[in-house]
């Protein structure tokens, strides 16, 4: 069938405005509607001037909107013929439903583009001054959810200690426990550790220690804004970030500077 509209599914990436690609701004730029998700900042959203913007993420651990009813608000306006953006944090394929979305929009008959965006997964390390590979540290890196405590054990359970980071995401709440399943599991006491939270926005803070101090329920920030943790030889290392003098990088605990 064919439809004028179109979707583009875009990455947002970690926070701040210019970290959008030049790609998802000109997405923005001639958008109708934009559907957007929670960590989706506020600077970003404003650069779809001219678009309808509907919240359809989780506030308050309630759903604004169904998966189901997003596919459908997205499907109806396309087929009505408008330039519809879904706009989600970092990447839209790294925990965002994304490919679900698109799977949608396939079987709908919509057109789509997919508009890749910098993930938290790497930008948030990275902002921090860690690497997620660095020759002689680390080799691999397994970015894994800690939503779901069982599958976590299962996935580490087959990753060897040595020679790879771990990126949790989705694990801020949990990360004492999993910081304990990490050492059930033979990661060394002291193996380096960091939690990043609110990475490329104002308020971003940086924690560093080792994974026996997150088990012991170390790694504690302030707020409830979107962490990232690293667990791996990488994580001790604090390769000098950039730091923008409009966006002031806080740093706690063990990484207090002056
Ligand atoms: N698609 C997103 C991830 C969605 S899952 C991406 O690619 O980045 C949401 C998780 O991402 C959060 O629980 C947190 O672990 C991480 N996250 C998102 N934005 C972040 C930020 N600015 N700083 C640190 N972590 C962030």
């Amino acid at each position: 069938m064919a439809v004028a509209g179109r979707v583009w599914i875009v990455g947002a990436g970690p926070g701040s405005p210019d970290l959008l690609t030049r790609r998802a701004v000109a997405c923005l730029r001639r958008a109708d509607l934009v559907l957007y998700d929670a960590l989706v900042d506020e600077r970003v959203l404003n650069l779809a001037r001219r678009a309808q913007r509907f919240f359809v993420g989780k506030r308050a651990g309630r759903h604004a909107l169904s998966q189901a009813e997003i596919h459908a608000v997205m499907i109806r306006a396309a087929r009505r013929g408008r330039r519809v953006v879904r706009l989600k944090g970092g990447d839209p394929f790294v925990f965002g439903r994304g490919g679900e979305e698109v799977q949608a929009l396939q079987a709908a008959g919509v057109t789509y583009e997919i508009v890749p965006g910098l993930t938290s997964a790497i930008a948030a390390p990275a902002l921090a001054g860690i690497p997620v590979t660095h020759r002689g540290l680390s080799s691999a890196f397994l970015v894994v959810s800690g939503h779901d405590e069982a599958l976590f054990a299962r996935l580490v359970g087959e990753t060897a200690p040595e020679h790879v980071t771990l990126v949790v995401l989705m694990g801020r709440r949990r990360r004492a426990a999993l910081a304990g399943i990490l050492l059930e599991r033979g990661w060394a006491q002291d193996t380096p550790a960091a939690v990043i939270a609110d990475a490329s926005r104002a308020g971003q803070q940086v924690w560093r220690g080792t994974v026996a101090g997150l088990a012991r329920g170390e790694g504690v920030l302030e707020g409830d804004g979107p962490a990232t943790f690293v667990i791996g030889e990488t994580a001790a290392l604090a390769l000098a970030a950039e730091v923008r003098e409009s966006e002031p990088v806080r740093a706690l605990g063990a990484d207090r500077r002056g």
